[in-house]
């Protein structure tokens, strides 16, 4: 039995790349099927993350004229993680493979992602050899970040982003979570499935900018820290612990000096030093725990982490058991846009 594949790919503000890429994904996709490593239905889904340009319009039109395509639009920009797993848990598929759209993933590499997983993997990373396109400081940081995470007990893959194939049991049990903070990179070896990578070469953007600016790419780091580990508070009160000592041992100094030297100077420093030392600790501290407290702030209010406002797909393709991914026909057969607003679990 042959594979039916779905490729994820979402978008924010990518109307530059989205036409390239979406032909590249068909193109894919039949000589897949002719070769017969996927099935018929196969498909390729865009999900469209709340994008202010003309991002919709081509994925509509994709839609519409090819069979394979579909869409679904977010109502609003939802972030990277969000868009990618509101399109994991709304299509169907024996497999799942999610890709960025600017083409930065080598798309060759679905067809051995593809390949492993008949041979019996649920979870395919791709991992990119070498990070040669990236700038020093993307390289740099990504490699330090990795390495804490590590530290700090996530199990992450190094080199892996979000060029994953997922199997449709590791779907299954990834809908099972239900947070809010979402860190798929940690999450998804978790899942505990059998697992395996693939290497590819990461080239440069195919066109347009990185939607990932410092202040998003620091928000996903913290995010991907504090979601996976309990480290930082452990590490403050190892610092509570070592401070503490030090104190005592200052107390023990401080009466030798005064009883047995006879040599204390009652000084500025001894008294201010230590009050600066220690108000800075307690802030840092605070600042740690309330890190964790916004996570359960946020993780309690189950907030529903996506809405999908529309979806489009062609007439022809089947309707999915999971029945997120809506068809309307026409009565002369021909495909429509529906638009309804979807609250999903
Ligand atoms: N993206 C998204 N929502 C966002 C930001 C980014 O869906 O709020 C998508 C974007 O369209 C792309 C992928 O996430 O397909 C990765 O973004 P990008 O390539 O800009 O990140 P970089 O490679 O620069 O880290
Ligand atoms: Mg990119």
């Amino acid at each position: 039995m042959t594979t039916r594949l779905a490729i994820v790919m979402p978008c924010y503000n990518e109307e530059e790349v989205l036409p390239e890429s979406g032909r590249r994904l068909v193109e894919l996709l039949n000589r897949l099927q002719n070769d017969n490593v996927i099935a018929a239905g196969s498909l390729i889904c865009f999900v469209d993350d709340g994008s202010t340009d003309q991002t919709w319009e081509i994925i509509q039109s994709l839609a519409l004229t090819e069979s394979r395509v579909c869409g679904i639009k977010l109502s609003c920009n939802r972030g990277h993680q969000s868009a990618l797993l509101a399109g994991v848990l709304t299509v169907e598929g024996d497999a799942i493979v999610t890709i960025d759209a600017d083409l930065q993933d080598d798309v060759n590499a679905i067809e051995e992602m593809v390949r492993r997983f008949q041979q019996g993997f649920d979870i395919v990373y791709g991992v990119r050899r070498s990070r040669a396109t990236d700038t020093t400081f993307k390289r740099s940081s990504a490699q330090a970040y990795y390495k804490l995470l590590r530290l700090m007990g996530a199990k992450v893959v190094y080199g892996h982003a979000d060029f994953r194939l997922l199997g449709r049991r590791a779907v299954e049990s990834l809908r099972e979570y239900s947070e809010v903070n979402l860190f798929l990179r940690g999450i998804v070896p978790q899942l505990g499935f059998p697992a395996t990578a693939v290497y590819y070469d990461r080239v440069k953007r195919f066109a347009g900018v990185s939607k990932y600016p410092l202040r998003r790419m620091l928000g996903l780091a913290i995010d991907g820290i504090t979601s996976f580990s309990i480290m930082p508070l452990r590490l403050i009160s190892a610092l509570g612990i070592v401070v503490c000592s030090l104190s005592i041992a200052m107390v023990v100094w401080v009466t030798y000096g005064h009883f047995v030297l006879n040599s204390t100077i009652p000084g500025w420093a001894s008294s201010v030093i230590p009050i600066y030392f220690l108000g800075g600790i307690q802030m840092l501290s605070i600042g740690v725990v309330g890190e964790y407290v916004a996570k359960v702030y946020l993780e309690t209010k189950r907030r529903p982490r996506y809405f999908i406002e529309q979806t489009v797909r062609a007439a022809s393709t089947e309707v999915g058991q999971h029945g997120r991914i809506f068809e309307q026909q026409d009565g002369d057969g021909s495909s429509a846009i529906e638009e309804r607003i979807t609250p999903l679990p």
